[in-house]
Formats: structure tokens, sequence, C-alpha cells
């Protein structure tokens, strides 16, 4: 009886760490995938953190293409739902903050919240950038900076998850390399109770970025990039992503 009992614990414990470790039922690791923003902007507002009383507009709608004239939201999906195809080939088990460009963006802490409740390993933000200035362009990765009691828990994890992907996806993608940010303003940061970075994938009010993230094989290059760091950073062989 005392073994029964001593097996029942082990099995037990092991679904413990299952769940705390980001695994989902079918023991998948999970990934989150979050394309910015949406068809409207949502002019609500919400606390930036946990107990915060200061207030941050939910969204205020993405960028253009200064050439193409294509919304932010639409090249986001359209990476996420590339990226979605590449990361579930490789056994990764992938929720969307969203599938479809079509209504007003939820606010940031429900984009968040997903990410916790999935118990996600990363929670991937897909974005482009824009500028007043045309010239500026290239990709960078942002994370959470470090404050106590909203991201002590997931900082050191989001660091080194931006730091391999924006390796990755910055030699996938060609353009110049802006580097690592860190950020105590980002709503979606300070609600993440899970590792979480946001890619600038380049600026759309470039005209060089933004000819190329407009097209097929850019964005391509945009999710391979993508899965190559996501995998990495969870350890596992990059040679699925293509
Ligand atoms: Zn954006």
């Amino acid at each position: 009886m005392k073994q029964l009992c001593n097996a029942i614990a082990a099995v037990a414990a092991l679904a413990l760490l299952g769940a705390s470790v980001g695994a989902s039922s079918s023991g998948r690791p999970v990934v989150v995938l979050d394309p910015g923003h949406d068809l409207h902007a949502n002019t609500e507002t919400e606390p930036i953190g946990p107990g915060s009383s200061t207030q941050k507009i939910k969204d205020g709608g993405g960028t253009h293409g200064v050439v193409s004239g294509l919304r932010e939201a639409d090249l986001n999906l359209a990476v996420a739902l590339r990226l979605r195809v590449l990361l579930e080939h490789a056994g990764i088990k992938v929720v969307m903050t969203r599938t479809r460009t079509a209504g007003t963006s939820i606010g940031n802490i429900a984009r968040a919240r997903i990410a916790n409740r999935a118990r996600a390993l990363l929670f991937l933000r897909i974005h482009a950038d824009g500028s007043t200035d045309p010239s500026v362009r290239g990709t960078h990765t942002l994370y959470p900076t470090y404050r106590r009691g909203w991201t002590d828990d997931v900082y050191a994890e989001s660091k080194r998850a931006a730091g391999i992907v924006q390796r990755a996806l910055r030699s996938s993608l060609g353009f110049p390399d802006r580097g690592l940010q860190e950020r105590s303003d980002y709503t979606g940061f300070n609600w993440a109770n899970v590792p979480v970075i946001l890619v600038e994938m380049g600026f759309m009010t470039n005209p060089t970025e933004d000819r190329l993230l407009a097209t097929g094989a850019y964005q391509r290059r945009a999710a391979v990039g993508l899965c190559r760091g996501t995998l990495q950073f969870l350890g596992r062989p990059v040679g699925a992503c293509g």
C-alpha cells in the first residue's frame, strides 16, 4: 500500500511539474503568438501593471506601409499564421491571441491573460514599427524592464529569449540590427506571468523594408527566423523551421 501511495504521489508530482512548465494537456510545449493590433484601435484605457494607477490606452492602432499601404495588423497576422504552421510542425502547441483582422483590438491585459492562462513557455508578440523619419530602418526586439512584483518572475528568461530571437530574426530578414530594448511602459509585459518579448520586424515607414515585408517571401523569412529563435530558446532542434 505504501508503494502504491508513493507511485500515486510520484505521478501527481509529475503532473504538477508538467503543468508548471508550460506543457499542454497533450504534453506539447505551449507558445502564444500575439499578432499586434486589429482592424480598429481601442481608445479605452487600462492600468499599465497590476495595482497601478497609471492608465494607458489599450491600442492606438498600428502603423501602415508607406509604399504598400499594407496595414500593420495584416502584416503581423500574416507572419503569425505562417509561424504557427512552422511551430506546430515542430511539435509545439500554438495559441493565438487572434486569427483574423476584423474587429476592435482587445487590450494588452487581455492579450497577456491569454498567455498566462495557456502557461506559455514564450509569449511572442509580433509587430512592425513606424517612424516619422523614413530613413529609420532595422529589426529590434523589446523585453520587460525588471520590476519587483510585476516582471521579476519573467525578466531573466524574457531577456534571454529576446537575445536569441532577435539574432535569428535579424539574420533571416537581413535588415540592420537595432538590438534589444527594455521597456517598463508596456502593459502587455507588466501583466505577463510568462516570458514575453515583442519583435519589431522592420519599419513600414521605410520604403525598402515596407516593400520587402509586403511580399510573401519576406513574410516567410520572418516566420522562419521567429521559428528558429523560438525553438532555440526552448532548447529544441531548429531544423524543422526550414
Ligand atoms: Zn505595432
